[in-house]
This record gives structure tokens, sequence and C-alpha cells, in this order.
């Protein structure tokens, strides 16, 4: 799922429940025809008629009064379908299911025509029909009686369509639920650009792993992209773009197991474990330096080269994570006050 095809879930689901309810409605349009209960039989021609066009309203993005003509078509069924029938029957269940599913009706109305519908108060209603509907029929007693037998095949029938109904959207709405947690969640973590982790991402698995007391071993390296401000300048922000996206691709292809992130601007941090000691971080890193030196990087016709620093610190068991970025940093500092295209380790 993604952010466009959710909109296609939601339309889906529509269809669905259009469909869903049609058939529900035939089948009720057959039953109470064959056993002459004439007014159910004439309400379920409308019922019929309407969801025939609420597949019409779909098509015309007209979803918000789909859904509508929906729930007035429920309420009045189910209504006429407890007063004649009775309690025993099970029709007065979907006034419950459509409590619940109302509320999923409101976010396909949001996410496909930008319209709220009143779920709660919709809800609500459906909630206070169920009891009048109860105690109606209570009070004139059942019109139209089926034996004991058949009105418990209906009452599982209806108790089946309403559980079908719920199941499907509430996992539907859990499914939406969840890829919008992860989604937020990964794009709080990573660069649009790069799509490497940015820097809080980073900070915050260099703390909770400094908290874990596992830092041993580890290495921080900040590479930085010399003069990057006149690659923008002479060939445009895009190809400064291109850049940065290029030194991804070479830095993630020499990392590792090291996490590389996106610091900020032209600058990446690479940091992990380290067992090999301080020569097995230099062999890495100054793979990462040679590469980018010898590549010639062609953008709209353009063969630009270019260099980068890198500063790089071992962590200390007496420092903190500030002071250990720090000493990386100065480092980095020492490398472009002395010539650039340089590791000092
Ligand atoms: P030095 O060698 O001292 O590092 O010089 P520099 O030009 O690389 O560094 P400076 O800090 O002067 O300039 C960094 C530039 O990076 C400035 C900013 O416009 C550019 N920059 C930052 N983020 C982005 C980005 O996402 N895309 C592009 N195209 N440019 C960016
Ligand atoms: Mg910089
Ligand atoms: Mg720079």
């Amino acid at each position: 799922m993604n952010l466009s095809s959710d909109k296609e879930v939601a339309k889906k689901s529509l269809i669905f429940l259009n469909t869903f309810l049609l058939i529900v409605h035939v089948i009720f349009l057959l039953l109470f025809a064959c056993t002459r209960v004439t007014v159910m039989a004439v309400m379920n021609i409308f019922s019929v008629l309407s969801y025939a066009a609420g597949f019409l309203l779909i098509q015309k993005r007209k979803t918000n009064h789909q859904i509508v003509i929906t729930f007035f078509e429920i309420m009045i069924h189910m209504f006429l379908a407890v007063i004649c029938l009775g309690k025993d029957c099970g029709f007065q269940l979907y006034f419950i299911g459509c409590a619940a599913v109302v509320f999923y009706a409101e976010y396909f109305s949001v996410r496909l025509v930008g319209r709220h519908i009143g779920a709660i108060f919709m809800s609500v209603c459906s909630g206070v029909l169920y009891f009048i509907a109860l105690r109606t029929s209570g009070r004139v007693g059942v019109l139209y009686s089926y034996s004991i037998g058949f009105q418990n095949v209906l009452m599982v029938l209806n108790s089946t369509a309403v559980f079908i109904v719920c199941i499907y959207f509430y996992s539907m709405l859990t499914r939406i639920a969840n890829f919008y947690e992860e989604e937020l969640s990964r794009q709080a973590n990573h660069d649009k650009l790069t799509g490497l982790v940015n820097r809080f991402y980073l900070l915050d698995y260099l703390q909770q792993t400094y908290d874990e007391g596992k830092m041993q071993n580890y290495w921080l390296a900040i590479v930085d992209i010399d003069d990057f401000k006149m690659i923008n300048d002479r060939f445009g922000h895009n190809c400064g773009d291109f850049v940065l996206k290029s030194m991804t691709s070479i830095i993630q292809s020499c990392c590792g197991d090291l996490i590389a992130c996106r610091w900020g601007g032209e600058e990446f941090v690479m940091v992990g474990a380290m067992p090999g000691g301080k020569e097995a971080e230099t062999e890495v890193l100054e793979t990462v330096r040679k590469t980018v030196a010898e590549r010639e990087f062609v953008y709209d016709g353009n063969r630009i080269k270019l260099t980068i620093t890198i500063g790089a610190a071992p962590y200390l068991e007496c420092q903190n994570i500030d002071e250990w970025i720090s000493a990386a940093d100065e480092k980095l500092y020492i490398g472009k006050h002395s010539g650039k295209n340089q590791l000092v380790i």
C-alpha cells in the first residue's frame, strides 16, 4: 500500500460494501416475495434500486451521498424488518454493525472527497433506533410469523452478514492505521533526498547504544564534500542533489555493517563497531575517499570531479556522545584546513 493506493483501497472497500449489500437485499427480496411478507418485499425493491444507483454515485465521486443513502436504507429496512418479523430473526443486529461501520465510512468519505459525513451522529441514531425497534416490536408483537426453524436460519444469516462486514472493515482500518504509523516513523527517521537515516535517528541510536554500555570498538566518521557550494553555484541545485545521491551510493557500497547517515547538507556520518580498530577504519574510509576522488560525476552533459574530507574518531570510555562527535568534527576541521581531500583519524 502507498499513499495514493490508499485512495484505491477506500474506493474498493466502498464498492465491496455496495456489492455485498446489493446481494444481501436481492436475497431478502426473493425471500420476502416467496414468503409473502409484502411490506418487506416492496421495501427491498427500493433497496435493490438504491444499491444499483450506489455504483453510479461511487463512479461520480458522490461518495458521501452514497454513504448517506446506504445508511438511511439500512435504518428504514431494518426497522421495518424488526417490526414485521420480531427480534428473533436478528435484523436488529444490522443497527449494531452500522453503528460501528459508519466510522470507516467517514474515513472513505474524507479520503475520497474530503468531506465528513457526521459519523458520530449516524452511529448514535443507529443505536437509538436499535432500542426503539426492539421496544416497538415488543409492544405491537410479530406481524408476519415464521417457523422457529426459519427464524433461526435468518438469525444465523443476519449475524454472519454483520460479522463479515465488521471483520472486513475493521481489518482494513487496522491495516491502514498500521501503514500510516510505519510510514510516519519512516519519514521521521529518514532523509527524503538520499533515503539514509537522518541525524535525529542516529543521535537516538547512539544514545541508546551508549545507555546500554555497548560502545566498545565504536568509530564515528564525518564525511564532508569539499567545495560543494561551488557545484551548486556552477551546475545548479539539481546537480548538487544528484551528487548527494551519488555520494550516498558510494558510501553505502563501502560501509558494510556501519550505519550511514545524512548528517545534514553535504555531510554524512558513518558509525558502528570496528573490531579491527584504526587500521580497519582507515581502510574503509580511504576506500570511500579514493572512490569519490576517482569517480567522474556526469550530470546533464557536465563531467564533475570532486573530493571529500573525512574526520574520524574512536569512542573513548570517558566521553559522552557530544564529546565523541566533537572529536570527529575537530579532525574534519583539521583536514579542511590542511588541503582537503584527506582522511584525518
Ligand atoms: P567546504 O569544502 O569547506 O566543506 O565547503 P562547502 O562549499 O562544501 O561547504 P559550505 O558549508 O560552504 O556549503 C555547503 C553547501 O551545501 C551550501 C548549501 O546550499 C548546500 N546544500 C545543503 N543541503 C543541500 C541539498 O540538499 N541539496 C543541494 N543541492 N545543496 C545543498
Ligand atoms: Mg559542511
Ligand atoms: Mg563541504
